[in-house]
């Protein structure tokens, strides 16, 4: 384990997390300010590899990267960003043996879009 990737788990785990790669760069920077750029991408690249973290693209532009890898769904906000893990029966969402045109599935998501409380009060106020 190297000190970069250490620092990676560490922020992520600290700041309930789904951040950007940018995000995380300048998290890791204020620990480590010499760190360069492609290294917290590489890392964190490597770190998805390895199945810590998961790179998550949840519609928002960039990607997040969740350190929670157990079997969860994520709400996401449209209009602010938010995410939040929430669990969810994956069983309900096996794929029927004769739909899955062979593959070995491996993985599957579950995103709900829409408003958090806060912007969805904000979003009514101007309707
Ligand atoms: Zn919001
Ligand atoms: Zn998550």
């Amino acid at each position: 384990m190297t000190p970069q990737r250490r620092a990676i788990i560490q922020i992520l785990m600290e700041s309930d997390g789904h951040h950007t790669a940018d995000d995380i760069l300048s998290k890791v920077r204020a620990l480590m300010p010499d760190i360069a750029h492609a290294t917290v991408y590489n890392t964190l690249h490597e770190l998805t590899e390895m199945g810590i973290v998961t790179e998550l693209n949840l519609g928002l532009g960039e990607r997040r990267y969740d350190i929670n890898t157990s079997n969860h769904a994520h709400l996401v906000c449209l209009n602010c960003a938010r995410v939040e893990d929430v669990p969810y029966d994956f069983d309900a969402l096996e794929l029927a043996p004769e739909h899955r045109c062979g593959f070995d599935i491996i993985d599957q998501r579950v995103i709900y879009r829409g408003y958090c409380p806060a912007c969805a009060a904000e979003v009514n106020e101007v309707t």
